[in-house]
């Protein structure tokens, strides 16, 4: 996540919930989901679900609130009205179908909608998380079968359709549903062999849709020079205007759906050179060269991400070197004002405290990479790390992270440096890591010089040809 203005969103990343559990439903019947867009009488979405025969009758709005009411039927065509009481909804034996209609804008917005989960849009252009109006199973298990189909509206999931234009998806895509967006334009980027599918919900002032796409493409490119190769054959990406802002990356957020999906809000007075300077997206984008850490360990990925940020700029040429080191050590001094004298264990707790949660973990992230870099001699940087990581499956542990680390390191070495950072006052390891790598703060900015490291500097914000940039 990046530049966090939406307090209400709070870190959302890596939720996953199966729970072995033998079926007693008829599993060669998937459960089934037709969503309908329409604008009658308001935008909404109408939604249906067809339940295999003795499917469990719990079900839940995983972010309650809009709905009100569902309309449920069953195998002998009797119907009855049901009321989800705190997001939970318990509908009757024998039920085979539930209907009921999700607003995507509610009537305190008077016909906008202003919440990138719950409803963004206006007009036939709506963004909404999936989390927010599909009602799933409250036990989604490993052999769950589901298909979806979406209409309506030019829809944009996370998924890729079957050639029959149905979604066939997994129990756990319900959980971890992603973003998704009925109308706006559509444009792809590419990056060697794979795509993004991007849906541009909405007008921009100056940016023509080809210059929204370029600059998706840019932050794409930049990712491989981080990883060998762009970590996904297709992701979507979803950009929606900021009206009355001339920043060109204002928020973005990764969700972890399978394939990740990315939104993105751009100020809608933003021109096309300012995204020479945007990092907002090519930050989102960096989330995909990390697994998704289950339990949620936001410092480490978004760590990765923020320090990768500046690297991947440096890397491709988008800033100098200095340029990095300077918007590192400004992003460690901002860290380091919002964190005081607690410890990194304290900070890295603070729910709210993103400053001194993304930099300490930024922080972490360039002693580790300097750490291996020295320990191996060169051989071995932190981005094997994330190349190992991928061939182990889309999510990790901190352990898993960890072990990962000591086998690219070729010894332990992840749980000392850890150990090291966690009881001190956070960012007490910043002053002599710069020192070491030759980093100055000085009045005039930051100066880069000779030292004791100076030359695992040089290797951090160079190098690496990128195998597939296209
Ligand atoms: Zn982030």
């Amino acid at each position: 996540m990046a530049r966090a203005w939406l307090l209400s969103l709070a870190l959302t990343l890596g939720a996953c919930a199966s729970a072995p559990l033998s079926s007693p439903w008829d599993e060669a019947v998937p459960l089934r989901y037709n969503i309908l867009y329409t604008q009658d009488p308001t935008p909404r979405l109408n939604v249906e679900v067809f339940l295999p025969r003795k499917f469990p009758r719990e079900f839940l709005f995983r972010q309650p609130g809009r709905v009100e009411s569902l309309f449920v039927t069953d195998e002998v065509g009797t119907r009855f009205d049901v009321f989800p009481k705190n997001g939970v909804v318990q509908v009757p034996e024998g039920t085979r179908f539930i209907r009921y209609h999700y607003p995507l804008t509610t009537s305190s917005q008077g016909g906008g909608g202003r919440h990138l989960f719950g409803g963004m849009g206006e007009g036939d252009t709506w963004h909404v998380a999936g989390k927010a109006y599909l009602l799933t199973p409250s036990r989604v298990t490993a052999d769950l079968r589901v298909d979806v189909t979406a209409s309506g509206a030019d829809v944009l999931l996370p998924w890729t359709p079957g050639d029959n234009g149905v979604y066939h998806l997994r129990g756990e895509d319900l959980i971890d549903a992603g973003f998704h967006s009925f109308g706006g334009r559509r444009c792809e980027a590419h990056v060697g062999a794979s795509v993004m599918e991007v849906a541009l919900l909405g007008r921009f002032t100056h940016l023509t849709d080809a210059d929204l796409c370029a600059w998706l493409e840019q932050a794409g490119r930049e990712v491989v020079t981080v990883r060998k190769s762009f970590p996904y054959p297709r992701i979507t990406v979803r950009v929606l205007p900021v009206p009355g802002d001339a920043t060109p990356g204002v928020f973005g957020m990764t969700l972890w759906s399978a394939p990740p999906s990315i939104s993105i809000l751009v100020g809608q007075d933003a021109t096309a050179a300012s995204f020479a300077k945007d990092w907002v997206a090519v930050h989102e984008m960096l989330h995909l060269t990390h697994p998704a850490l289950v339990p949620r360990e936001a410092w480490l990925t978004e760590g990765l991400a923020t320090y990768y940020t500046e690297l991947a700029r440096a890397r491709s040429g988008r800033q100098t070197a200095r340029q990095a080191w300077r918007e590192l050590t400004n992003g460690f001094a901002r860290g380091q004002a919002a964190s005081g004298s607690r410890t990194m264990k304290e900070v890295v707790a603070e729910e709210r405290n993103y400053m001194g949660i993304y930099w300490t973990g930024a922080l972490f992230a360039l002693h580790l990479d300097v750490e291996l870099r020295r320990v191996t001699e060169g051989r071995a940087r932190l981005e094997d790390v994330l190349e190992l990581l991928a061939t182990r499956g889309p999510t990790a542990t901190l352990a898993s992270f960890g072990d990962a680390v000591d086998t690219v390191a070729g010894q332990p070495l992840f749980g000392a440096l850890l150990a090291r950072h966690l009881p001190k006052p956070a960012f007490s390891e910043l002053a002599p890591l710069l020192e070491n790598l030759g980093v100055r703060i000085d009045p005039g900015g930051v100066t880069l010089h000779a030292a004791p490291g100076s030359g695992w500097r040089e290797a951090l914000d160079g190098e690496r040809t990128p195998d597939d940039a296209g």
